[in-house]
């Protein structure tokens, strides 16, 4: 069928049906006679929404910019759902706000998710805190995990609500269960720490094993540093420098900071300054502003590399740039 002759097509339908209600599955969430325009995010009950003049159920694909009718982008085949959860997605409020309110009200958990943000925020709605939690509640229970982690994370901070660390662990616990490793990493710190559970390291470490595993690179981190101090585990430097190495391997740049660190002090393993520098500059490459800073001191001094201020000048700026205020000094000295 012709692009044209889809377009009549649809055009005829809603004409000749113009009481043609829309709802989601589950729970009624439109008016009978009301939608969500996927171009602008406003409430229309005509077929052409009175905001922007889009017809209902048009809308733009986000990779390529062409409006649709169809279920799929007919320019590059990208499809309907997938075109509107990359729009929820692509952290700009605005762009995203009519693929948020959308897929929200249909009960999808990445949108409920973003939606909750604008409820905390008082962006593009008021601001409602009790509205925001219930959105992320909802994801949470559709299945969405990012949203009990972030839900944990609001109970654990205490800066939203009053801090209650049970309600906290008990999302953590959830968003694990759905196999959130970040959520993992946190169970596991409440066990080590002994909040609202008994201490008990080797529980704390079982979790970050598992959340490794599950994909947590900065967990190695935990796992090394529990071998290092002999917490939950016999102390067995070794085995922590392997596991601080794994956490490197997998991307975590505080890994790659701390070895960094060890190499150039070489105290607990024999000193090489080209390894140290190499993994400081991993690690600011993952924008670590500490091995920024670690680099510049380097050039500035000439430790492990010949003294160069030019090169030494670009690492501190670089570290002020990604906010640490300390570099200012160094530079000013630099630059007289
Ligand atoms: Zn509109
Ligand atoms: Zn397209």
């Amino acid at each position: 069928m012709t692009l044209r002759k889809t377009a009549c097509l649809v055009l005829a339908l809603l004409f000749c049906f113009p009481f043609l209600s829309v709802f989601a599955e589950g729970e009624t969430v439109y008016a009978a006679d009301s939608w969500y325009c996927l171009a602008c995010g406003s409430a229309a009950s005509r077929d052409i929404c009175p905001y922007c003049g889009k017809i209902r159920g048009s809308w733009t694909c986000f990779s390529c910019g062409t409006d649709n009718l169809s279920e799929t982008c007919r320019s590059c085949g990208t499809g309907r759902d997938e075109s509107l959860h990359s729009q929820v997605s692509c952290g700009d409020p605005l762009r995203a706000w009519p693929a948020v309110r959308y897929l929200a009200e249909q009960g999808q958990g990445d949108a409920l998710c973003v939606l909750s943000e604008y409820y905390e925020t008082g962006l593009l709605v008021p601001q409602d805190t009790e509205t925001a939690l219930e959105c992320c509640r909802k994801a949470g229970d559709s299945g969405y995990a990012p949203a009990y982690l972030r839900l944990g994370k609001i109970y654990d901070l205490g800066e939203l609500v009053e801090q209650d660390e049970y309600t906290a662990m008990e999302y953590f616990g959830k968003a694990a269960e759905l196999g959130n490793a970040e959520a993992m990493w946190y169970v596991g710190t409440f066990w080590e720490e002994g909040v609202v559970v008994s201490r008990d390291p080797a529980k704390a470490m079982e979790w970050y094993q598992k959340a490794a595993e599950a994909g947590d690179a900065d967990s190695w981190m935990s796992i090394a540093a529990c071998y290092a101090d002999g917490r939950g585990t016999e102390q067995d430097f070794p085995a922590a420098l392997s596991y601080y190495e794994k956490a490197a391997d997998s991307g975590s740049h505080m890994a790659c900071d701390y070895l960094g660190y060890l190499y150039m002090a070489g105290e607990q393993v024999p000193q090489d300054y080209e390894k140290g520098l190499e993994y400081y500059r991993k690690a600011a490459a993952l924008g670590n502003s500490r091995s920024m800073m670690a680099l510049g001191y380097a050039y500035l001094s000439g430790q492990g590399t010949d003294a160069d201020p030019e090169e030494a000048a670009r690492w501190y700026e670089m570290a002020a740039l990604a906010g640490r205020t300390d570099a200012l000094e160094f530079l000013k000295k630099l630059w007289p």
